[in-house]
């Protein structure tokens, strides 16, 4: 069976070195934060996500969910228990607010939670996952009635939440969808349509499911403009505010798919259900992104927690596993063969990952703490700066997250060879869940159009401006300290790459738009790339600082070191590549025509 350890060491790292948590006290929410508390969440959600969740991840990849006949829908042996004891325990309530039950604790120390839930078991995770997103919406836009109608019981998780925005004829386009809303004239609407691929649609884990819908109300602008969001409770709630008579909304089947078995991806009928509008008609676009936002970093940390999970697991392979002889000589003669640890193609992939997973926790955990100082900053200047930094960041976290934490799962996979595409090891379950994550909430295409096309152009430039400044900040305060200083040359190169990158969009893009689209994904990929070297470089500092005087942590430092150095000489360089390939334009790209793609026989 897979093994997972939740990398409570690196994690402290984070949150206490690099983010200094700590420092925040004087922040509503931060104020309660003590080093016991942090702690707490650290050690005991590890323990609770290692020793309870990750032994269900392979049961809910083989068993998968299974709907019944009468619609209802059973999750795989051992998620129902789990899920209560979640739920007991409040694992789901950390950063959520005080004013309705949660614990209102940083978004740090909620991402720290998520990262381990979804190393553990990605499938599962997407249970309390979907309903951090509807409450995020409801937070954001729903009124003082239905908040505290619906709240307090989806944020102790005694109620989940779901968010339905696909149709079958459009996904990425959501103006097109037909879903229709028509008034009761009670205020409430009869909700009639189909949805698709809805996760955590149906299921026995919980007393009432909260479904957060879009549709249209008769007379609607037939586009983007025309959508409202409503709510849609699969028990319509009593006055006392027990769940009560069965709505209109119903499984009509459960999707067969690539990998997180354990999540009932749903096809959700809506037969003249009733709901009820979530903040202003027309607005519900609006209102989904901010549910969006909110998820989208939740599936970015799905990259990270995948490449994580099967790196712990190619390390203990490949440290156990002999084949071949080191290059440079036996390096157990005695043995054999040497273990396929000695062999620097397995070496690379290793270390790959290995700085992969520890800046993109980096990258994850700082992308927390702004959206903490968005709200709890002190000045109005602070909170915008996290804002548009946040915003920024969004869609790297999940654009480049993902792409690179499948990348790391497959190169997992393939440090056990033949063994690894065997299901036994359990290999391919990581690189099967961690799939869906460059698809969903906006598939990695989409997320490099938001950043290239919406977010480098907002406010005039002035988030990657700011961006720009933070990474040129911390590259003059690194070539000040001998143990960085090449780095921080290193860093500045690629950089240039992105800087350059962004002009040759400022200048090409207007007259052929064209070329935007066809560079984009490489945008964000230097963009991933520059930001991970940010973290990096801001941990090779720390760990510059304090290697000689470490004492047991010594090797710590020095590891970090090490990879930090690794990350400069192996990931930054390709931000030049990437750059020239964008520069390339659209032109070849778009030249052939649709008959030439067509195969002739
Ligand atoms: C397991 C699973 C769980 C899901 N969970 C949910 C859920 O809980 N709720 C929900 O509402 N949906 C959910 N989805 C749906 C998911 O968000 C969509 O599948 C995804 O957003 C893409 O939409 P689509 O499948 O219709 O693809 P399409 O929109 O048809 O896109 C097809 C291809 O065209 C590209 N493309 C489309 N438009 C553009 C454009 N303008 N610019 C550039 N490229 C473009 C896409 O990037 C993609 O490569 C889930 C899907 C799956 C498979």
């Amino acid at each position: 069976m897979p093994i997972y350890t939740a990398p409570t060491r690196d994690t402290r790292f984070v949150v206490n070195e690099l983010l200094e948590l700590g420092s925040y006290g004087n922040l509503p929410g931060f104020e309660m934060v003590s080093e016991d508390v942090t702690e707490a969440v650290i050690n005991e959600g590890g323990k609770f996500c290692a020793e309870v969740l990750a032994p269900l991840n392979r049961v809910g990849d083989e068993h998968g969910c299974v709907r019944n006949e009468d619609g209802s829908v059973t999750t795989p042996p051992g998620f129902k228990e789990a899920f209560d004891q979640f739920r007991e325990a409040g694992w789901g309530t950390i950063a959520a607010p005080e004013e309705f039950g949660g614990q209102g604790m940083p978004h740090v120390l909620g991402f720290v939670m998520e990262e381990y839930i979804a190393s553990a078991n990605q499938a599962f995770g997407m249970y309390p996952g979907l309903t951090n997103g509807a409450i995020s919406a409801l937070i954001a836009k729903g009124s003082q009635e239905q908040k505290e109608k619906y709240l307090p019981k989806m944020i102790s998780n005694e109620w989940t939440g779901t968010m339905n925005l696909t149709e079958p004829h459009c996904g990425t386009d959501l103006g097109m969808i037909r879903t229709k809303a028509v008034p009761n004239g009670d205020g409430s609407y009869a909700i009639t349509g189909t949805k698709i691929f809805i996760s955590a649609g149906e299921h026995d884990m919980a007393d009432n499911i909260i479904h957060l819908v879009l549709a249209k109300t008769p007379g609607a602008p037939d586009s983007t403009k025309g959508i409202s969001l409503f709510v849609v409770p699969k028990f319509i709630v009593n006055d006392d505010g027990t769940p009560g008579e069965r709505n209109g909304v119903s499984c009509g089947s459960i999707e067969e798919k690539m990998g997180i078995h354990g999540n009932s991806t749903c096809v959700l009928n809506y037969d003249g259900a009733t709901g009820w509008m979530v903040g202003e008609e027309n607005k519900g676009l609006a209102a989904m992104f901010i549910m969006m936002n909110a998820a989208r970093l939740g599936v970015g940390i799905q990259g990270l927690s995948q490449a994580e999970a099967a790196y712990q697991n190619a390390v203990a392979y490949a440290l156990d596993r002999r084949q071949g002889r080191a290059l440079s000589g036996p390096a157990e003669p005695e043995a054999q063969a040497d273990p396929i640890f000695v062999h620097p193609d397995v070496r690379r992939m290793l270390m790959d990952a290995k700085a992969f997973t520890e800046g993109m926790r980096a990258l994850c955990l700082w992308g927390a703490l702004l959206v903490d100082l968005t709200h709890k900053a002190q000045t109005e200047e602070e909170r915008e700066q996290a804002d548009l930094l946040i915003g920024l960041m969004t869609p790297v976290i999940k654009g480049y997250g993902t792409d690179k934490g499948y990348e790391v799962a497959t190169n997992m996979q393939q440090v056990f060879g033949g063994h690894g595409y065997i299901e036994e090891w359990g290999m391919s379950q990581f690189v099967r869940d961690a799939r869906i994550a460059q698809i969903y909430e906006g598939t990695n295409g989409v997320q490099a159009m938001d950043l290239c096309g919406r977010k480098l152009a907002q406010k005039g430039g002035a988030a990657v401006q700011a961006f720009f400044k933070v990474v040129g900040e911390e590259i003059a305060a690194a070539k000040e300290v001998e143990a960085t200083k090449d780095m921080a040359e290193q860093l500045e190169k690629a950089l240039g790459q992105q800087q350059a990158a962004t002009m040759w969009f400022m200048n090409n893009a207007m007259q052929n738009p064209n070329h935007l689209g066809a560079g984009a994904h490489h945008y964000m990929h230097i963009m991933g790339i520059v930001t991970l070297g940010l973290m990096w470089l801001k941990m090779a500092k720390i760990a510059a600082a304090k290697v000689d005087s470490a004492g047991d942590d010594k090797a710590f430092y020095e590891q970090k070191l090490a990879t930090a150095r690794y990350y400069m000489d192996r990931y930054l360089p390709d931000a030049g590549a990437l750059r020239r390939k964008l520069e390339a334009g659209a032109d070849s790209m778009m030249a052939l025509g649709e008959e030439a793609f067509q195969t002739a026989a």
